[in-house]
């Protein structure tokens, strides 16, 4: 199977309020380039140096995400391009988002991370944590960064229902500050990968995150 014929098939599967985020790491820019002439402009890596690199030689009406972690010295580099970044998980974090988005006379589009799986690798807020978060008097001055919603991973493992546990956790998190009104631009739950996207989309997912199901293994 071709990139352009995987992607239409995903695109093809997916309901119409789903963002399908194509993540390309590791893969090279003639592979991106094919997801590119089938149409896909959203493009997700988790490392910031290559995104830059990408992002350079590619053309410019793609939209970069940044789906990995994020080292706070490493914010410089993506701030004049990057248009969402999904895994977003302190304070501190976000104090240097803003302070970079102001230095480029931009707004930077974040999802905070909560951590849903069982794994303790996995990065991420737990919902007291998001909660003391996003009530602070220090992250309400945040003016140049805008917190569109929230991001998960669920555990890596084969059982479903395990999985559909997790997702149904970020879920709930996200009714109840949606119904607390606490982030008022909060529209996206970013989950779902390869795997897992149907069973996140049936959990509520807006944004999917594919990689090899589109580009192959990594
Ligand atoms: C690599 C990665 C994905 C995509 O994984 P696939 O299983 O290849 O679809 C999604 N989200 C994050 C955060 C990743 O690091």
């Amino acid at each position: 199977m071709s990139i352009a014929s995987n992607l239409n098939s995903i695109k093809a599967s997916l309901p119409e309020h789903v963002t399908l985020v194509a993540v390309s790491k590791t893969k090279p820019v003639s592979d991106l380039i094919q997801a590119y002439e089938a149409g896909q402009r959203i493009f997700g890596e988790n490392k910031i140096q290559e995104m830059a690199e990408k992002w350079e030689e590619m053309p410019k009406d793609i939209q970069w995400h940044m789906i990995g972690h994020v080292q706070t010295n490493k914010v410089k580099f993506m701030a004049p391009f990057v248009n969402l970044i999904h895994g977003v998980d302190s304070l501190k974090l976000l104090q240097e988002i803003n302070k970079q988005a102001l230095k480029n006379n931009r707004i930077i589009d974040c999802l905070l991370q909560i951590h849903i799986a069982e794994e303790e690798t996995k990065f991420g807020l737990d919902e007291n944590e998001l909660n003391e978060l996003i009530s602070s008097s220090e992250f309400k001055e945040l003016k140049n960064i805008r917190t569109l919603g929230l991001m998960g991973m669920a555990t890596f493992t084969e059982d479903k229902n395990q999985i559909k546990k997790e997702f149904q956790h970020l879920k709930s998190i996200f009714d109840s500050i949606k119904e607390k009104n606490a982030l008022q631009e909060a529209s996206t739950i970013s989950m779902g990968m390869s795997g897992d996207y149907q069973l996140a989309i049936e959990c509520g997912s807006t944004m999917v995150r594919i990689g090899s199901s589109i580009f192959g293994g990594r």
